[in-house]
């Protein structure tokens, strides 16, 4: 999918080239914009949990028609979420906010086992939109409380994927740590009895760093065979780690908070590009930041669809005399089946 929408990005550019070429040639002035590069990351956007989590919604609203409820926001993008408001989606916080008769969709991102466990005593109809790889880390998770291990989470503190993944076991047995400073003052029951997990959408770097306090400080602990970050957040760094050193400014399209798009925009920074901004969509674009730049690099964060990607370079191609050169550093063909009920209903 990321290669074909690359093959389109690059094609559209050569097309609007000639386009300008043509007109300039006419005498119409269009060469006097500056000259700009850009580099394309890929893979950028849309991952295959986000992908499966749109699905989901769509599926669930021609199956049950509108309104479906939807417990938190689908995906953290405010493009996706209001497309899908606008064909009868209902987007709430607490599953108190839903009907007892409509069915509900638990976001992307996980949720604690309170929530389905709430929604079977109400006898609702709901579906898990978890991407699987979080699921996976719900398991971990379950595993090593069952052998009586003692768990810490390396994760944001309130972001919902840690919540729901906390939520897995009962309450106090996971401790959350979110820096190697926090590893110092953990206070843990058994330290030769401990097991960790992390977030799937941090920063490789700073996770690594924060486990090799843990491993330095609990030597026996137990974890992943590497940390719980999935292959789409860890991608989507390779990528910008390619083009940050060669691009004076980096823009991440994406939601501020979308865990992963503002890993992207710190991963650029710390890689050697001294300017990233994050950007929901060309108008929140700071041309003035990006004055005198004769490089900038685009990337899209796990929960961007390519639209938005389509929208900035089209935004720069109205500005600058640009040249598109997408930068790959992997190929990925990973998905996710939809839940049985909806691909038995012939509509998956
Ligand atoms: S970023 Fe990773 S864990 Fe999160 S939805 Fe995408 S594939 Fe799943």
């Amino acid at each position: 999918m990321s290669a074909q929408n690359d093959r389109q990005q690059v094609e559209t550019f050569r097309r609007h080239r000639e386009d300008e070429d043509m007109d300039e040639a006419k005498g119409s002035g269009m060469s006097k914009r500056p000259k700009l590069a850009v580099y394309l990351a890929a893979p950028r956007g849309f991952c295959a949990g986000v992908d499966r989590a749109v699905k989901i919604v769509e599926l669930a609203l021609e199956k049950w028609g509108a309104p479906v409820y939807v417990r938190h926001e689908i995906v953290h993008n405010r493009f996706v979420v209001d497309r899908l408001r606008a064909l009868g989606a209902v987007f709430v916080e607490s599953l108190d906010d839903c009907p007892d008769d409509r069915p509900v969709v638990f976001s992307a991102h996980g949720v604690p086992k309170s929530v389905p466990a709430a929604a079977r005593r109400r006898n609702m109809v709901f579906v898990d939109a978890t991407c699987p790889l979080v699921s996976k880390v719900h398991i971990e998770a379950e595993r090593h409380h069952k052998n009586g291990l003692q768990m810490i989470m390396v994760g944001h503190a309130g972001h919902p994927e840690t919540v729901g993944t906390m939520g897995q076991l009962p309450e106090g047995e996971v401790l959350l740590v979110e820096s190697p400073a926090d590893v110092a003052g953990l206070q843990v029951r058994d330290p030769g009895r401990l097991a960790y997990i992390t977030q799937t959408t941090l920063s490789v770097d700073d996770t690594g760093e924060i486990v090799a306090a843990l491993r330095a400080r609990f030597p026996q602990i137990s974890g992943p065979h590497k940390e719980d970050i999935c292959y789409a957040t860890t991608n989507r760094q390779a990528a910008v780690k390619a083009i940050a050193g060669r691009v004076e400014a980096l823009l991440v399209i994406g939601a501020p908070n979308s865990s992963n798009s503002r890993r992207l925009v710190e991963v650029g920074k710390a890689a050697g590009c001294g300017y990233a901004q994050l950007v929901q969509n060309a108008a929140e674009i700071d041309w003035r930041a990006l004055d005198g730049a004769r490089s900038v690099g685009i990337t899209a964060g796990a929960s961007a669809p390519e639209v938005l990607v389509t929208e900035v370079l089209e935004a720069f191609r109205a500005r600058y005399d640009t040249a598109l050169q997408v930068v790959e550093t992997a190929r990925e063909d990973i998905e996710f089946k939809v839940p049985r009920v909806l691909r038995e209903a012939g509509v998956g």
